[in-house]
């Protein structure tokens, strides 16, 4: 999956994703992508989020909802992130004794941003200022420039 979050100069955002869902999928399956809270969320006067990898668990979590959630009551993009991703991983090893792999990105409607993975994960962030910047994320959440 492909998934973005966008400013605009007048401070509307949007989020967008695009996928072919998980290899191997059963005919007729629904994933998380195209699910609002689930694989993308945003809220102009707030912020957005968008989610890849194991549909069947970020939909348990609504993760794109819950992120722009956080960073409405406060929470920092990567703040937010961090919790959702890091929280509901925990919850999910607790109840089921497995997690998916997941990562997702967020920016606020200040164009701060975050993003939290349980795996590794390459990401992108272009600003009007400056070229784009290809990243990498690690768990820890120590992006790393690639
Ligand atoms: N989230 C997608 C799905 O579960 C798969 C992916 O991100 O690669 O359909």
């Amino acid at each position: 999956t492909v998934g973005a979050v966008t400013l605009a100069g007048n401070g509307s955002m949007a989020t967008a994703t695009s996928t072919s869902g998980l290899f191997m999928k059963k005919a007729g399956r629904v994933g998380d992508s195209p699910l609002s809270g689930s694989g993308f969320y945003v809220d102009s006067a707030v912020g957005g989020a968008a989610a890849t990898g194991l549909g069947e668990d970020l939909m348990k979590g609504c993760l794109s909802y819950e992120i722009v959630r956080q960073m409405a009551a406060g929470k920092t993009p990567q703040e937010a992130a961090d919790q959702a991703v890091y929280s509901f991983a925990e919850t999910l090893q607790a109840r089921y004794g497995k997690c998916g792999e997941f990562s997702l990105v967020a920016m606020n409607n200040r164009g701060e941003w975050g993003v939290a993975t349980n795996v590794e994960f390459t990401f992108s962030v272009a600003t009007a200022d400056a070229a784009p910047q290809i990243l990498i994320a690690h768990p820890a959440a120590d992006h790393q420039t690639r």
